[in-house]
């Protein structure tokens, strides 16, 4: 039996400068917190990554200016 993980996508919160490009990119996935931090909308600190939005994922992984976002691949 094998088990599949869905990729997920990590912030790491002490990189971020809260411009907040992937908050416009990923708005089914995030939302800013009161001091403008990307936010998880399901509430875990990483995020499940269907594959409807892998490609918007990717682009904000890209365009985040201080490298803070992480894609890892599922299984
Ligand atoms: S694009 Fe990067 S630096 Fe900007 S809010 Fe998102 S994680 Fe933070």
């Amino acid at each position: 039996m094998t088990t599949e993980r869905p990729a997920r996508l990590h912030v790491d919160w002490t990189a971020c400068d809260r411009r907040g490009s992937c908050i416009e990119l990923l708005p089914e996935l995030l939302d800013a917190d009161d001091w403008g931090y990307p936010m998880p909308r399901e509430g875990h600190r990483d995020l499940s990554v269907d594959g409807e939005l892998t490609a918007d994922v990717l682009t904000a992984v890209k365009l985040c200016p201080r490298l803070a976002l992480t894609l890892t691949p599922g299984s």
